[in-house]
C-alpha cells in the first residue's frame, strides 16, 4: 500500500507551524489511541500518525521530507534515516492516558507538561496592576546523579533482558502467517540500561524539585481568564528535554459597583437631585482616585456621562486605556413633612414643558 502523505495524515497544511502539528497530533492520537478506539483499523492508523509526527515535529527531519517526500525515510534507499522505532513517542502516551498500559519509555529528549494553575485577585488589583510573591516549584536535573537516577556510573549496566537494545521481539501467530512484533523491554522501560543502585539524592528519579521565591508581576489592565507563563516551570523534561511552563490564570474577584466591559469599566452614580438643579461639580470614585464631574440641569436618570482615560489598560497595547463611564442614577434625598410641602408648593407652579410636550405625541 502506497505511504500517504504525512501532512494529509495530520491533516495539515505544508506550511504548518510546529505547534498547528502538535495540536493535530494530539488530537488523533488521542482518537485512534488502540486503548480507547476499539476499530479494527485504529492501530494502524495510530502507527500512521505517529510516523507522520515523528518527522514533522522534528525541523531537520520534516526538511527532508519536504525536499524527498519518503524517500528520505526509505531505510533500502538512504542510510541513517530509516531509524524510527515506535518508542519516541509514547511517554507523551503515558502522560495523556495517565500512565497506559501501552506506554514505552525511550531514551528520546521529550518536553515536559505544560502545568496550570488558577490565581484570584481583586478588581482594583486587575486594573492597577499587583504582584504574586510565592514560591513555585521548579524540576531541574539531579546535581549528583546528572539525571541517570545512579549513585555512580559504576551503577549503571546493560540490561540482561534485552541486551541494550531496549526493545523485544514477540512473533504473533495469526490465520494469515506470523507477525513480528518489537516490543518496549519491560524491565529497561526502552533504555537498554539498568541502574543497580539508585542515586541517594533524587532516589533514582533524575530529578529534584526546588522551590523558589518568586515576585511574579501582574500587568495593570489584565482581565479575567488571561494567563501569565512561567517559562520552565512545568513538568520535568525528559532525557534533556525541556520542562514544560506553568500557565497561571487570573481570576478577577467581581466588584461591588465597578462593571468593566472592553477597557471600559461602568459605575452607576446616584446623584442627588439638588447637585443636578444647581450644577455642582460632584465626587466620582475611580479606581485610580476621586475625579470631580460637573453636573448639568439638563441631565437625567439613565445619562452616561464620560471620564477619558479613567478606565482599565489595555491588556495588549498599556499605551491604550479605556474610559470611566459614569451612568447618572437620580436620587432625591429624604425631606421632612415642610421640606416636602415646600417644594411641591414650588414645583407646582413651574411649567413642566417636557411633560407638556411628550403628552402632544399622543394626541
Ligand atoms: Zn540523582
Ligand atoms: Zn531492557
Amino acid at each position: 500500500m502506497a505511504k500517504r502523505d504525512y501532512y494529509e495524515v495530520l491533516g495539515v497544511d505544508k506550511n504548518a507551524t510546529e505547534k498547528d502539528i502538535k495540536i493535530a497530533y494530539r488530537k488523533l492520537a488521542m482518537k485512534y489511541h488502540p486503548d480507547k478506539n476499539k476499530e479494527s483499523d485504529a492501530e494502524e492508523k495510530f502507527k500512521e500518525v505517529n510516523e507522520a509526527y515523528e518527522i514533522l515535529s522534528d525541523s531537520q527531519k520534516r526538511q527532508q521530507y519536504d525536499e524527498y517526500g519518503h524517500d528520505a525515510f526509505d531505510p533500502n534507499r538512504t542510510a541513517g534515516f530509516g531509524d524510527f522505532g515506535f518508542g519516541g513517542f509514547s511517554d507523551f502516551f503515558g502522560d495523556i492516558f495517565g500512565g497506559s498500559k501501552r506506554s514505552r519509555s525511550s531514551n528520546y529528549p521529550e518536553d515536559g507538561n505544560d502545568y496550570k494553575m488558577e490565581y484570584t485577585i481583586s478588581f482594583i488589583d486587575s486594573i492597577l496592576g499587583t504582584e504574586i510573591k510565592r514560591k513555585f516549584e521548579k524540576y531541574s536535573t539531579c546535581s549528583h546523579c546528572q539525571g541517570t537516577g545512579a549513585e555512580s556510573f559504576n551503577d549503571i549496566s546493560t540490561c540482561s533482558t534485552c541486551n541494550g537494545s531496549g526493545t523485544m521481539t514477540q512473533v504473533i501467530r495469526t490465520p494469515f502467517g506470523s507477525i513480528q512484533n518489537s516490543k518496549t523491554c519491560s524491565t529497561c522501560k526502552g533504555k537498554g540500561k539498568q541502574v543497580t543502585k539508585l542515586c541517594h539524592l533524587c532516589q533514582g528519579k533524575g530529578l529534584m524539585k526546588e522551590a523558589k521565591e518568586l515576585t511574579v508581576s501582574i500587568p495593570a489592565g489584565i482581565k479575567d481568564g488571561q494567563s501569565i507563563v512561567l517559562n520552565g516551570y512545568g513538568g520535568p523534561g525528559k532525557n534533556g528535554g525541556m520542562n514544560g511552563d506553568l500557565y497561571i490564570e487570573i481570576n478577577v474577584r467581581e466588584h461591588k459597583h465597578y462593571i468593566r466591559t472592553g477597557d471600559d469599566i461602568h459605575l452607576t452614580v446616584p446623584v442627588s437631585i439638588t447637585d443636578i438643579i444647581a450644577e455642582n461639580e460632584i465626587d466620582i470614585p475611580t479606581p485610580y482616585g476621586i475625579e470631580k464631574l460637573k453636573m448639568n440641569n439638563s441631565y437625567k436618570s439613565g445619562d452616561i456621562l464620560t471620564i477619558k482615560n479613567k478606565g482599565a489598560k489595555n491588556p495588549k497595547n498599556p499605551n491604550i486605556k479605556g474610559n470611566m463611564k459614569v451612568h447618572i442614577q437620580l436620587n432625591v434625598p429624604k425631606l421632612s413633612k415642610n421640606e416636602q410641602k415646600e417644594l411641591i408648593k414650588i414645583l407646582n407652579s413651574t411649567n413642566d414643558e417636557i411633560k407638556r410636550k411628550w403628552l402632544k405625541d399622543f394626541e
